[in-house]
């Protein structure tokens, strides 16, 4: 089939990825110059969490997300590029005066799931960690990774160089089988869907503000993906090759995407000191701000229907639940094909 992709963000690119695969011809179409870094794909940390997003988010986040870190191992190995990802299992922690926090937080999981997951432990952090022991209590998630997004989204890029890029290339009108451009009206067998924020005249989307910072801490050797609850803020470190840390990330319900807020930064630097001095003496390398494309039950929207697709709503997980999302929807795609091909047959 030719099918159009609308979107080159995660839930663009890895869509468009799969459906190539089966054998479909695809064109893909963004506002954007084609190795521009401007989608929030770019921005994510590139945390696979989806037992400790539970705390905030409902048990589909989970069940996606699950499904994503079974899919995740094998599909990557389809990329001819190696992409970094681990996934040595993360560990949540507390200063002494929050360990409450910890207790809260398993309480938490253990109602939403209705049972205790069997993922989390509880641990002195200096059992995984020795450079963190003076946090004393932890908790440690074992099925919890991390990747590189950005690595993936140019992994996917190349590997959809067969496809017909359209770049610089605004949408102003999608519908099943046409693309409308400010230039020209395309037709599709099919039409995906996949424009983020950038989907607001059709959807009740909403942007949620986040800000990170990239650090290089040469005096710190951390392996975990580490998360320090706190009553009023919540960050989480994200170690890289070569002593790399990503400390984010805020949520702001607003859609400014100005650069990072000296409040914003003071908070997540002063909480990355307070887990690890070393940091003091990092160089920062980096701050990113872009905005979650969110639905007002900040749950992902999935929904295929003859000639039309849709996935978005991808909010502070798009980069973990991109490979459940595709898969479901290429499964509603397939169904939808099928039943029209019997229908041909039979008529
Ligand atoms: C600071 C931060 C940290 C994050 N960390 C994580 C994390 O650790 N783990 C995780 O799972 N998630 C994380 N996220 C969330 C994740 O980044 C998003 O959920 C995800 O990137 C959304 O992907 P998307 O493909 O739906 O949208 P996008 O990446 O925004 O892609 C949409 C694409 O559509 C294009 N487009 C829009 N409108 C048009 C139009 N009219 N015509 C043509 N093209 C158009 C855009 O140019 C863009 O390329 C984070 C987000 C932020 C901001």
């Amino acid at each position: 089939m030719q099918i159009a992709i609308v979107g080159a963000g995660i839930a663009g690119r890895m869509l468009a990825w799969r459906l190539q695969k089966l054998g479909h011809k695809i064109t893909i179409f963004d506002k954007e110059e084609r190795n521009s870094q401007a989608a929030c794909s770019f921005a994510a940390a590139g945390i696979l969490s989806p037992l400790a997003e539970l705390e905030m988010a409902e048990a589909a986040i989970f069940e996606l997300g699950c499904c994503s870190m079974q899919l995740y191992p094998q599909w990557l190995q389809e990329l001819p590029q190696t992409v970094f990802f681990k996934q040595i299992g993360s560990l949540v922690t507390a200063h002494n005066n929050d360990k409450v926090e910890l207790q809260h937080f398993k309480n938490v999981i253990k109602r939403k799931l209705g049972a205790d997951s069997g993922y989390v432990e509880a641990i002195a952090v200096g059992e995984k960690e020795q450079e963190l022991k003076q946090l004393g209590d932890g908790l440690y998630l074992s099925n919890e990774g991390q990747i590189d997004p950005i690595a993936l989204m140019k992994a996917l890029q190349q590997e959809l160089s067969q496809a017909q890029w359209l770049d610089n290339c605004l949408v102003k009108n999608i519908e099943a089988n046409r693309v409308v451009t400010e230039q020209q009206e395309y037709s599709f067998d099919w039409v995906f869907d996949c424009r983020g924020l950038g989907a607001k005249q059709d959807l009740p989307l909403r942007g949620v503000r986040g800000e990170l910072l990239w650090l290089k801490a040469p005096d710190v050797n951390i392996e975990h993906l580490t998360r320090l609850m706190h009553p009023r803020y919540r960050i989480y470190i994200v170690p890289r090759p070569d002593n790399i840390y990503i400390i984010g990330a805020t949520e702001i319900e607003s859609e400014d995407s100005s650069p990072l807020s000296v409040r914003s930064s003071l908070e997540l630097l002063s909480a990355a000191y307070s887990v690890h001095k070393g940091f003091g003496e990092a160089r920062i390398i980096k701050s990113v701000v872009n905005c979650r494309p969110a639905l007002p039950d900040n749950l992902p929207l999935v929904k295929v229907e003859q000639g039309f697709g849709q996935i978005n709503g991808l909010y502070r997980h798009g980069i973990l639940l991109a490979p459940a999302l595709v898969e479901k929807a290429i499964t509603q795609f397939q169904a939808l094909t099928e039943h029209e091909k019997q229908y041909a047959v039979n008529s």
